[in-house]
């Protein structure tokens, strides 16, 4: 029979495992009302959430634990001339992926990808789409900058390109648009594409749909072009709607 003291300790060990089931499921604190979050949300919603939100918080500790991996990298020259890694941001569970070439000055100051004038282009599109920025996830193909934002060399990408597969991997995001010649030839894997040929297409990058488009640094200088890049965005639009539908959903982005 338990005596009094052990009683005590099983019923903290106890509320101790259920503080730390909730902690692991992303709540910050306990719903004190069970039937107000019953009125709230149903089973099934809630279900769904609680997965949805333990998946993406397994995602953000795999994305840090990745960030970690790469350190202070030096597997390639363009470490030596970097102020900062920019290893990408956004959601961990985004369904949308924006993938570039490499930062630029002001990427490679503030650490953070698409920040300049290219970023703000982007920025306006990713609204345009229907999504926030922070909805989506933005990366590049390499995260130090080259010199004089030079194209980034072929041993560069070598070096580079397998924390941006362990990202994609890691995300799995349902559509992934590369932006640039420089992305979309990392992710084929073809060095030959021409990108004028090809953008406005579906290409697959292991099984995740691929739509390549122009580089909004491209669009700033070009900016006849920018409806192209728009048709190509609304390609994606119509993709996730299809797919969101196919799984009963009601999300709608608008075309
Ligand atoms: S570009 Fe990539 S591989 Fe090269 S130093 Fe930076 S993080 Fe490392």
């Amino acid at each position: 029979m338990m005596d009094a003291s052990s009683t005590k300790t099983n019923i903290v060990e106890n509320i101790k495992n259920v503080l730390e089931f909730y902690q692991a499921l992303g709540f910050e604190r306990l719903p004190l009302s069970v039937r107000s979050y019953k009125l709230q949300v149903t089973s099934k919603e809630k279900n769904s959430s609680l997965v949805t939100r333990h998946s993406s918080l397994e995602k953000e500790a795999a994305l840090n634990a990745l960030r970690e991996d790469i350190g202070e990298c030096k597997r390639c020259k363009l470490s030596k001339g970097r102020t900062h890694i920019v290893f990408g941001e956004g959601r961990p569970d985004a369904k949308l992926m924006f993938i570039g070439e490499a930062p630029g000055r002001e990427e490679d100051i503030q650490a953070k990808p698409f920040v300049g004038d290219a970023g703000m282009l982007l920025t306006r599109l990713i609204e345009k789409m229907g999504f926030k920025r922070e909805d989506v996830y933005i990366t590049n193909v390499v995260k130090c900058r080259p010199p004089m934002n030079r194209d980034p060399e072929k041993d560069e990408i070598q070096s580079c390109i397998g924390f941006l597969e362990r990202q994609i991997e890691i995300i799995h995001p349902e559509i992934i648009m590369s932006l640039g010649r420089i992305s979309t030839r990392a992710l084929i894997g073809n060095e030959e594409l021409k990108l004028s040929a090809i953008r406005g297409k579906f290409f697959k990058y292991k099984g995740v749909p691929l739509m390549p488009t122009f580089h909004p640094a491209y669009l700033l200088r070009n900016p006849k072009d920018k409806w192209l890049t728009w048709n190509d965005a609304q390609k994606v639009i119509e993709k996730l709607n299809e797919s969101e539908k196919s799984r009963g959903g009601d999300t709608k982005w608008e075309t």
